[in-house]
């Protein structure tokens, strides 16, 4: 374990392991799961005391669930946060973070460089409702300062970015944003939960898609936003129980479940990648490896203030363009295709044909994806069979 990680979270395994569980009578050692949508009151008067606010019970699983309680105890032990609310998926958790914080007139500030999803909701979604957009180059601070308007309400950005893994420094975006009351949104995905902690370097919320590694096993979809009480609590909270986008008990139940192995499963992730890193500069037909924990990273330095580690994904180039990327993927044996990350496979994808398919060729061009970039979520196989795989492959491109 770095010495980077802080004295809060030296025991912070112990904590995912023990800590925020809720026991119901029959003191079972795992979790029970609680799949039901209301709740038995016991008078009139306490249905009444409930529904006024005096009595804190459960009323009906839209508003809160004893399983996601639980999982929101145990997000806010590991972010270092006072509270949180859970979604049904990332994207929800993307939605209502940004949509809870402004009014028409308001104006957000969000780098280029972000999950393609989001980018829907800034330019497509969100101008429908008198909200102004700035898309800005992720990394040029000098776009964001610019850019700040006296109605902007919102920074959102995410780092490492997908797919370049470009690195935005946020101790100084929130330092910048604090200067003009605007909050600061880190949608904290590609350096893994624990690994970076954006609360700390002084963002405001810091969200996730729960479906990459905090599931860690591609199993469900889920979303978690993390603040401050206020936030959470008197504004977030009733956007959220009046319009429904409730994460179902079962799966906050498996994700719960997957906190408790999140560290060694995302220590080893990790330390697979930065071997990967390592080596695949020497690979036949590789033109380019991008990853945060090399010293080749053009933002090495940011990277070591404010992660733990590189991070489990890279992204690198093969000689030529789309064919030879193409016949590079179609050679892999262990390492499956897909355009989801964090699972415990490790998961490859050409963002140029499909995550960033509905960029224009200039914008793909501007963050840098070109024919023959390809992303890889590492897994949790045995490296030596991930190198292998990737060494065959690009023998054959
Ligand atoms: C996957 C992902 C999302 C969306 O999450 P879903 O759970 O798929 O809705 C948002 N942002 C980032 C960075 C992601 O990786």
């Amino acid at each position: 374990m770095s010495d980077k990680r802080s004295k809060d979270l030296l025991n912070i395994q112990t904590k995912f392991i023990h800590s925020g569980s809720l026991r119901s009578q029959f003191n079972e050692t795992s979790e029970a799961i609680y799949l039901t949508s209301g709740y038995i009151y016991s008078s009139a008067e306490e249905a009444e005391a409930r529904f006024k606010g005096d009595d804190d019970g459960y009323i009906y699983s839209r508003y809160s669930n004893p399983n996601l309680s639980m999982l929101e105890n145990k997000l806010c032990e590991m972010e270092g946060a006072e509270s949180a609310r859970l979604t049904s998926s990332g994207m929800a958790a993307v939605f209502w973070s940004i949509f809870a914080n402004v009014q028409s007139g308001d104006h957000i500030v969000a780098a280029d460089a972000i999950f393609g999803s989001c980018l829907s909701i800034l330019k497509d979604i969100l101008p429908n409702y008198g909200i102004e957009i700035t898309i800005v180059r992720a990394t040029r601070i000098a776009q964001w300062k610019k850019a700040i308007k006296k109605n902007t309400k919102i920074f959102f950005f995410e780092t490492p970015t997908n797919p370049m893994l470009e690195i935005l420094d946020i101790s100084e975006l929130s330092e910048l944003a604090k200067l003009h009351n605007i909050k600061v949104i880190v949608d904290n995905v590609f350096a893994t939960p624990l690994r970076q902690r954006p609360l700390q370097f002084g963002a405001d919320i810091v969200i996730y898609s729960g479906t990459k590694h905090i599931d860690g096993q591609g199993r469900c979809l889920g979303g978690a936003i993390l603040s401050d009480r206020e936030f959470i609590e008197n504004k977030l909270h009733d956007y959220l129980k009046h319009t429904g986008p409730a994460l179902s008990p079962f799966n906050a139940w498996i994700m719960m479940k997957g906190l408790e192995t999140l560290a060694v499963r995302t220590d080893k992730q990790i330390d697979n990648a930065a071997q990967i890193a390592n080596q695949m500069a020497d690979m036949h037909n590789i033109v380019d490896v991008i990853y945060p924990g090399h010293t080749s990273h053009p933002q090495y330095i940011i990277a070591q203030k404010q992660m733990d580690g590189g991070g489990p994904m890279l992204t690198f180039k093969i000689r030529g363009g789309k064919k030879e990327a193409f016949n590079f993927l179609n050679q892999l044996k262990i390492i499956k295709i897909s355009n989801n990350l964090g699972d415990s496979k490790s998961l490859i994808t050409h963002p140029a044909t499909t995550t960033h398919r509905s960029l224009l060729p200039k914008e793909r061009e501007t963050l840098g994806i070109t024919d023959n970039t390809l992303r890889l979520s590492v897994g949790l196989e045995d490296v030596k069979d991930i190198l292998l795989d990737l060494h065959e492959a690009s023998k054959k491109v």
